[in-house]
């Protein structure tokens, strides 16, 4: 059945839905309060990483990061496809570098549960892992090389998302300021400043750090704030990195424009988006225990977002089960990226009732209350 859609929030997340839904024929809105991709979604690295990003064991988190990156190759393409535009997916793989003898015990852990689930991932020798990345520093030992793992030009991601959604008949309204859930109960009223009123079916909530700030509209306690990611970028005219290369404190890749990007902090910093030196020269300390190359180097561009994180660390996916036509897709945290293509199909599943909603209980939003 065709529904009339209104997607709250253009980012990664609420872009994502908004394509998918329209391409499976909704009607779909999406509200954006300020530029659509101008918060966490326009600042990210790009990594497409299940594997080094989950470390500790095969949880419903990581199986959801897994399935994700499955979907990527052809979802980009179709991204590609509809909205005539192009952006970097680069399936370059992973280094995480070790300069301990234990750092191996931890990489031998990982190697034997992640390949239990496609990692296809093997432990380098430090002869190996110059082979592959020449310029690493002298005192890295080995590496856990995993050859699936890929990643993408976060900021033109967006933008073709965004055209995407255009061509698909997705109407887009941003800079619309602060957005007030009118009624849900009998019909879904949303209001914008300026008088304009929104009227649909159904209302997916996708403001990333900001959803916290709806729950109160449901009667809900969703804790959802912001960790803001600093995170700066080198030029690199010749490429001297070929992987995305990971240590314990953070990492550098390779763009194919030019850049080598490398991030970010993690700090309780409310909803300021400011760059602090401590929080660079962080990073910049630590590129050069990766690469050596990088001591007479500055990042030429230093910036921050917020990324949306949760209490548990996992997001929220799902309907609430008093107001059936809401659904909350957000706190996607460190991996709202790689989390698009999966979040925009299981909400779209979840409008067109073609998921056990059983099965998405571990991101069921209403788990804090
Ligand atoms: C430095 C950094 C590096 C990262 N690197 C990676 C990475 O390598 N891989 C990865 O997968 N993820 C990465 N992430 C995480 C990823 O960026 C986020 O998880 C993702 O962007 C979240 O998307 P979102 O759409 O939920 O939020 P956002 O992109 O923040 O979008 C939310 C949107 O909602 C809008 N909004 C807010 N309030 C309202 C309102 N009341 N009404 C309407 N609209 C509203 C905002 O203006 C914004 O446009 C990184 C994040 C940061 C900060």
């Amino acid at each position: 059945m065709r529904e009339q859609v209104i997607v709250l929030g253009g980012g990664v997340i609420g872009l994502a839905v908004a394509f998918e839904l329209a391409g499976r024929g909704h009607e779909v809105t999406v509200l954006e309060a300020n530029r659509c991709g101008g918060q966490a979604s326009g600042a990210a690295a790009g990594m497409l990483a299940p594997y080094s990003e989950n470390g500790e064991g095969p949880d419903d988190f990581f199986h959801l990061c897994r399935s994700s990156l499955a979907l990527y190759p052809r979802w980009q393409h179709e991204v590609k496809l509809a909205s005539g535009c192009t952006f970097e997916y680069t399936e370059s793989g992973s280094l995480y570098v070790g300069y301990h003898e234990a750092d191996e015990l931890a990489m031998a852990e990982r190697m034997a549960w992640q390949n239990e689930w496609g990692a296809e991932v093997s432990i380098l020798s430090g002869q190996e892992l110059r082979e592959r990345e020449p310029r690493i520093h002298p005192e890295a030992r080995s590496a856990l090389y995993c050859p699936v793992e890929s990643h993408l030009y976060a900021p033109d991601y967006v933008v073709a998302l965004e055209e995407g959604c255009r061509q698909r008949g997705v109407r887009i309204i941003d800079e619309l300021g602060m957005l007030r859930v009118e009624s849900w109960q009998n019909e879904l009223v949303v209001s914008a400043g300026a008088g304009q009123r929104f009227e649909a079916d159904r209302l997916v909530i996708s403001t990333g750090a900001w959803s916290g700030q709806y729950a109160e509209a449901f009667g809900l306690n969703l804790p959802v704030y912001p960790i803001r990611g600093q995170i700066c970028a080198y030029e690199q005219p010749t490429r001297a990195v070929h992987h995305m290369v990971f240590s314990s404190q953070g990492y550098v890749v390779a763009k194919d424009n030019g850049t080598l990007v490398s991030g970010a902090s993690e700090d309780v910093a409310g909803f300021d988006t400011s760059v602090t030196e401590k929080g660079i020269e962080r990073l910049i300390r630590w590129n050069k225990r990766l690469f050596p190359y990088l001591e007479d180097v500055q990042p030429f561009h230093r910036w921050a977002g917020l990324r949306p994180a949760t209490q548990d660390g996992y997001p929220l996916i799902g309907k609430l089960k008093g107001a059936r036509q809401v659904i909350w897709a957000t706190g996607h945290y460190r991996n709202g990226i790689l989390l698009s293509p999966v979040t925009a199909k299981l909400v779209a599943d979840l409008i067109d009732e073609s998921v056990e909603e059983d099965m998405l209980k571990a991101f069921a939003p209403e788990r804090f209350t």
